[in-house]
């Protein structure tokens, strides 16, 4: 299945990087795939998995987790304020922490539940308009202010612009975590996870090159 010949790609481009095997983490996304497929994954004993929507995420997963051990979903779409209390009970990672509101509700949420997702902060390396992320020159003093309130983002997400090389925005990604003391780097999907796991990626998010394409209706 797609699954196992991306899992060799993963292993082979680690091996490459002169890197750990297995240091890096596929992020199967689900998003929008019809359930068949999704468990056809798991029954292959795939784990991790990435989504986009809240309210998608809610409608699939307890009944999965409840079916397969050990099962961890990310979300990895831009996620709504008042979807965040609703987000840390349903996920085990929050890749697109993108603006000081978001941090403050995460970091109230965190206090009280006295546990917190893993969080990504996602960077706009790129400075689109119409893209969600802390603009990179902002970001060093975005994460200060997140450890002030006691959350501590454990690493940095990008989604580089469209018909650019991606390579340049993976390495600055990589920069700006390193600069920073992070270690997480979520970048890479499909058409690119090779490139960045040369350039440090520790999570790449996959979706249609193992589910084959979305039939968004
Ligand atoms: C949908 C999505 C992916 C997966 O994209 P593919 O091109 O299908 O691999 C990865 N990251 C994010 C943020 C996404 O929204």
């Amino acid at each position: 299945m797609a699954l196992q010949t991306i899992l060799e790609r993963i292993r082979a481009a680690e091996a490459l990087a002169g890197r750990a095997k297995g240091s890096v983490q596929l992020i199967a996304v689900s998003k929008v795939q019809p359930d068949a497929r999704v468990r056809d994954v798991l029954e292959a004993g795939h784990r991790l998995f990435g989504e986009n929507y809240v309210q998608e995420a809610q409608g699939k997963w307890p009944a999965f987790r409840a079916e397969f051990d050990a099962v961890q979903v990310h979300m990895i779409g831009p996620l709504q304020t008042n979807k965040a209390k609703l987000a840390v009970e349903l996920f085990d990672a929050i890749h697109t922490l993108d603006r000081v509101s978001l941090a403050e509700k995460l970091a109230k949420l965190a206090q009280a539940r006295g546990a917190c997702p893993q969080v990504f902060v996602q960077v706009n390396t790129g400075a689109e308009p119409q893209k969600a992320g802390v603009l990179p020159e902002s970001l060093d003093q975005f994460v200060a202010h997140c450890r002030k309130m006691d959350l501590n983002p454990g690493g940095l997400m990008c989604i580089p612009p469209e018909g650019e090389d991606a390579g340049p925005h993976f390495a600055m990604l990589a920069e700006m975590a390193a600069r920073n003391g992070l270690t997480g780097l979520s970048m890479g999907m499909s058409g690119d996870f090779e490139a960045a796991i040369a350039a440090g990626a520790t999570h790449v998010r996959v979706g249609s090159a193992i589910f084959g394409a979305r039939a968004y209706v």
